[in-house]
């Protein structure tokens, strides 16, 4: 059909891209053209391309500091394991180093470098403050909705964890925005949310701060900066045709540090 049309793209449309599309409007062709084609759009209209080729975040190191995410082994159907924690996040703080925009931009660019067709991620919401966490909703309804719009699928199960009680009912005044198939994915659970996260993580692989049994050596970063997981392996690290040709520079720059 985008043959036909002539919009298909050799270098950036693939068959795992087109179905995740499909699967997010269960296989309606004309539901899946028009969700498509409204990405697209976006994507021209964000310049894409010139994003992944010249972004630089050079406040990482502080961003992580203030909001640490980042990618820790797999889960039982190997799906690459997420983790953010929101505790740590002082909003006025992290925009003091960085803006929204860029934080939004430095996860598209990473989303697009990074080769995962799903994940399994936890949120943290041990110690958000009340104020905090107003104001945090905003930043998270806001990178879901790209989410689904945009990078449909990707996101296998999400867990909430140490949520409070003002999480689960707000939460529950933003689910009509969701779509249905993103709502039915995400778990939100209280301070108890161990025996329900080990039935998809092995506790050798859930980080030992949070309750597993993994400590990844402190001299590399310990859990939340190893970046440990089968993508660190050779096998997988060959793929030539990832990332896609317009994610790189001449210089190696382009690859983002995770
Ligand atoms: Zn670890």
């Amino acid at each position: 059909m985008l043959k036909e049309k002539n919009e298909f793209k050799e270098e950036e449309h693939n068959d795992y891209l087109l179905l995740r599309f499909l699967r997010a409007r269960d296989f309606n062709l004309t539901k899946t053209y028009e969700m498509f084609s409204n990405c697209e759009k976006w994507r021209e209209s964000i310049k894409i391309k010139d994003l992944c080729k010249n972004f630089e975040f050079p406040e990482e190191e502080e961003v992580h500091k203030l909001y640490p995410r980042f990618y820790h082994k797999v889960d039982k159907y190997g799906r690459p394991i997420y983790i953010e924690q929101l505790g740590p996040l002082d909003l006025k703080k992290l925009f003091n180093v960085t803006t929204e925009e860029k934080m939004i931009n430095h996860h598209l660019a990473q989303t697009e470098l990074e080769h995962i067709e799903t994940s399994c991620t936890i949120m943290d919401l041990k110690k958000v403050g009340l104020f905090q966490f107003a104001k945090a909703f905003s930043f998270i309804k806001s990178s879901s909705a790209i989410a689904q719009d945009y990078y449909p699928e990707m996101l296998g199960q999400m867990f909430i964890i140490n949520a409070p009680m003002l999480f689960t009912s707000t939460w529950k005044l933003i689910t009509p925005l969701l779509d249905p198939v993103t709502v039915k994915k995400i778990k939100i659970l209280g301070g108890k949310y161990e025996s329900e996260i080990f039935k998809v993580i092995d506790k050798e692989n859930f980080p030992k701060f949070l309750g597993g049994t993994c400590e990844c050596p402190e001299c590399t970063g310990g859990c939340s900066r190893t970046d440990p997981g089968p993508w660190k392996e050779e096998q997988y690290t060959k793929d030539v045709s990832w990332p896609p040709k317009y994610c790189l520079n001449d210089e190696p720059k382009a690859v983002l540090p995770s």
